[in-house]
C-alpha cells in the first residue's frame, strides 16, 4: 500500500507540482501584470505631481525672478535720481562757491571805487583808499612831490605811460590821489588865487573829488607849461582817447556833461571791463546807472 501510494504518490507530486506550477505560472503571471499597471500608475501620478510641483516651482521662480527684475529696474532707476541729483547739488555747491568768492572778493574792494563823486555825489571825509603806493617818480611832472595812487592800479597806470611814450604820445602824471585835508587846502588856495566863483569852475570841493579815491590822476605832457585846457589839443590826449580803456582808464568829465566843468587831463580807474564797454558803447560813466555800474565792481581789478 505504502508502495502504492508511494507509486502514486509520484505522479500525485508530479500533478500537484504540475499544477502548482500552472497556478505559479498564471498566478505569476497575472500578478506581475498588474504590479506593472501598479507601479507604472503609480510612476505616472508620481511624475505627473512631480511635473506640476516642478511647474509651480518654475511659476514661483519666474515670478521671484520678474519681481527681482522690476526691483532691479526701480533700484536702477533709483540710482538714476541719486545720481542727477547727486550732479544738481555737485552744481549747486560749485554755484556757491563761486558766489562766496565772488562775495569775499567784493568785501575786500571798496565800493567807493564806482560810486559817482562830482558836485552831485559826496564821499565821505573819512574814506581813505585800502591801499596807497607811489607812482614812480620817472613817470611824474614835479620831482620834487611824491604822488600816490592805489596800489592795485599802480600796474596798469605805469604801463599806460610807458606804452603812451612808446607810441609817441609821452603823458607824465600831475596829480593823483588827494585825501580830504589836501583837497580842502587846494580849493582854498585856488579860491584866494582865483576867487571862488572861478575856483568852483574847475575844483571839486573836498569829499566831491574822484582824486580822494586814489583811482584817478590828473595827466600832462612832459612840457607841462601849457594850459591844462590845452591838454585836449596834445598827443597824450588823442592817445587816452584811443587806448585808455584798454587800461581801465575813462574820461569822467567830457564835453558837454551836465555834472562837472570839463576836465580832459582827467582820468578815472573803473576796470578794464567797464572802461572797454563804456567805450564800445560810445557812453560816459556818469550817464550809466549806478546798479548797473556796481555789477562790475567785483571785476574791477581783474
Ligand atoms: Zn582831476
Amino acid at each position: 500500500m505504502v508502495k502504492k501510494i508511494l507509486e502514486m504518490e509520484v505522479p500525485l507530486v508530479y500533478v500537484a507540482g504540475g499544477v502548482a506550477v500552472v497556478v505559479l505560472a498564471v498566478g505569476a503571471g497575472g500578478y506581475s501584470d498588474y504590479a506593472v499597471r501598479a507601479d507604472f500608475a503609480k510612476a505616472k501620478q508620481d511624475f505627473a505631481s512631480s511635473t506640476m510641483q516642478f511647474e509651480s516651482t518654475i511659476t514661483d521662480m519666474s515670478t521671484k525672478l520678474a519681481d527681482a527684475e522690476t526691483e532691479n529696474t526701480t533700484l536702477h532707476e533709483r540710482l538714476h535720481d541719486e545720481v542727477d541729483r547727486n550732479n544738481e547739488y555737485g552744481q549747486k555747491v560749485e554755484s556757491l562757491v563761486s558766489t562766496v568768492a565772488m562775495l569775499d572778493k567784493l568785501s575786500k574792494t571798496d565800493r567807493e571805487l564806482l560810486q559817482k563823486y562830482s558836485n552831485v555825489y559826496f564821499l565821505s571825509e573819512n574814506f581813505v583808499p585800502a591801499s596807497l603806493t607811489n607812482i614812480d617818480s620817472q613817470y611824474t611832472l614835479n620831482k620834487n612831490v611824491t604822488l600816490e595812487i592805489h596800489a592795485q592800479i599802480k600796474t596798469q597806470l605805469e604801463r599806460l605811460l610807458h606804452n603812451a611814450t612808446a607810441d609817441n604820445a609821452p603823458l607824465l602824471v600831475l596829480s593823483a590821489y588827494r585825501s580830504f585835508g589836501t583837497q580842502a587846502n587846494l580849493k582854498t588856495s585856488y579860491k584866494i588865487t582865483y576867487g571862488a566863483g572861478t575856483a568852483n569852475s574847475f575844483s571839486a570841493d573836498q569829499g566831491y573829488s574822484e582824486h580822494q579815491l586814489g583811482s584817478t590822476v590828473d595827466f600832462t605832457t612832459p612840457q607841462g607849461g601849457e594850459s591844462l585846457a590845452a591838454f585836449d589839443k596834445s598827443s597824450g590826449f588823442t592817445w587816452l582817447q584811443q587806448h585808455a580803456h584798454e587800461y581801465g582808464f575813462i574820461l569822467s568829465y567830457p564835453k558837454g556833461n551836465k555834472y562837472f566843468t570839463y576836465e580832459p587831463w582827467h582820468w578815472r580807474y573803473v576796470g578794464v571791463e567797464l572802461a572797454t564797454k563804456l567805450h564800445a558803447d560810445g557812453k560816459y560813466f556818469y550817464d550809466l546807472d549806478q546798479r548797473e555800474i556796481n555789477t562790475y565792481l567785483v571785476k574791477i581789478f581783474d
